[in-house]
């Protein structure tokens, strides 16, 4: 828990600038130069390198309990220790789904012990489990998610009424709300439409327009102006959904997005190549909105990268675009895709610490224990070598099925070391050490 990384540039959403870091006791004692290691430290040599906070992301559905034939929190917290991931905020559509404190509790003491990094729990609102939102807040989460249209749990959308009683509590007890928005009923007729169509992969893209999307988020907005709350719009993946956030973040309602990776870096080009492998929702769609996706992470339209790793067995992922199941693994990945496009001058490096450290650890009440390198923040660092180049390989993902369409690819950048609480969980991308993670609530 004692560690120096020394001659690093310290990458911060401000300023890019040499300096050791000194963590004692897993916690940031010192940030500064010429620092000394006391007796008993390792000492990592960062020069050339930089030095980013740990990863926060706040979404991830790691399958456990219920669905661990598709992946396990022991597998998918090791995915996110070699990939610089520190804290994951995982989703509750879970088997069964945390929608009580009880289950609150007892995923907790479930997932403790099998937690290569730390982590945090979402609460779910249907409309069963809106009047239990104080008791789960109590038994310690740090948000909750909405679908408002099928997912895996399949998890009813809740009436428009539950959304008013959630945004409500949202303004009262100063919680984020993250939202899958995409309008259930014209997601049922669009693939109905387009279904009539075959299968070639790339219909469901035109299944899931941008138009469900977009009316999902004018809904949730609508809601907020009237009762207030946060809202975190997840997987941002259109144009037009962006246009939707933009005009109710000018218009004052605390609304923020999240993209994933694979919005910026595939687009439906690859559905020939890829097929179900990259069906996702909503689905990857045309260039010119991944081109548009990565202006608003500069602009600062969007607010975070999450993964939304979402980790299927080889047999749901098969078979025809419409049978096959929709998600993809990705924690793993998260942050080396976002360093590729970062040093190939795509996005300013700057965005990463902002994006996927800080801007999440203070939505769900992570910051600043999580999220800055900063005296007494958790001693959670990523050391990259940004002058490597390496190739993505099948047998260093740590997931239970290595469904990764990156597999092959080129990149720049790796992630050499992964420190949680001044403990080295990663080195070279090669998980090391027992589970040292643990349950984070909120920063009161
Ligand atoms: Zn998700």
């Amino acid at each position: 828990m004692n560690v120096l990384v020394r001659g690093g540039l310290i990458v911060t959403p401000e300023y890019v600038y040499q300096a050791d870091v000194l963590v004692e006791n897993g916690v940031i004692k010192e940030v500064g130069r010429g620092l000394n290691a006391p007796p008993g430290f390792e000492v990592i040599e960062a020069g050339g390198m930089l030095v980013l906070p740990g990863v926060v992301d706040e979404h991830v559905h790691m399958r456990e309990p219920g669905l661990t034939y598709k992946d396990d929190f022991e597998h998918g917290t090791k995915a996110a220790a070699a990939g610089g991931v520190t804290t994951v905020v995982e989703m509750p559509n879970t088997l069964p789904p945390v929608d009580s404190a009880e289950r609150v509790a007892e995923k907790a003491r479930l997932l403790q012990g099998k937690a290569y990094v730390d982590f945090a729990l979402y609460g779910v609102i249907h409309d069963g489990s809106v009047g239990r939102i104080r008791e789960m807040l109590d038994a310690g989460v740090v948000g909750f998610k909405v679908f408002l249209g099928p997912t895996t749990g399949n998890i009813p959308p809740p009436r428009l009424g539950s959304l008013v009683e959630v945004m409500e509590s949202s303004e009262k007890y100063g919680f984020t709300v993250a939202f899958h928005a995409e309008t259930h009923e014209l997601v049922e007729y669009f693939t109905a439409r387009y279904r009539a169509q075959g299968s070639k992969p790339s219909l469901h893209d035109l299944a899931r327009p941008p138009l469900a999307e977009a009316h999902a988020i004018r809904t949730i907005g609508s809601i907020q102006e009237h009762a207030g709350g946060r809202s975190l719009i997840v997987h941002v993946s259109s144009k037009q959904a962006l246009e939707a956030v933009e005009e109710f973040k000018r218009r004052g309602v605390s609304m923020y997005a999240e993209t994933c990776p694979h919005y910026l870096v595939l687009s439906a080009d690859d559905y020939e190549k890829y097929g179900p492998l990259i069906k996702v929702n909503p689905p990857i769609r045309g260039r010119d909105h991944a081109e548009a996706l990565l202006r608003g992470v500069n602009s600062g339209l969007i607010d975070t990268i999450g993964s939304d790793h979402a980790p299927h067995a080889p047999e749901e992922k098969s078979g025809d675009i419409w049978s096959a199941a929709s998600g993809m693994p990705g924690v793993q990945t998260l942050l080396p895709l976002m360093l590729d496009l970062a040093l190939r001058g795509f996005i300013d490096v700057r965005r990463i610490p902002l994006l996927m450290a800080r801007n999440p650890a203070k939505l769900f009440k992570l910051w600043p224990w999580k999220g800055e390198i900063a005296p007494g923040s958790s001693g959670d660092l990523v050391v990259v070598d940004p002058r490597e180049e390496y190739v993505v390989r099948e047998e260093d993902l740590y997931y239970k099925h290595k469904l990764s369409p990156y597999i092959g690819w080129r990149l720049k950048g790796r992630v050499k070391y992964t420190i949680l609480k001044g403990v080295v969980v990663a080195r070279d991308g090669v998980v090391e050490g027992k589970p040292v993670g643990s349950w984070v609530r909120p920063v009161r």
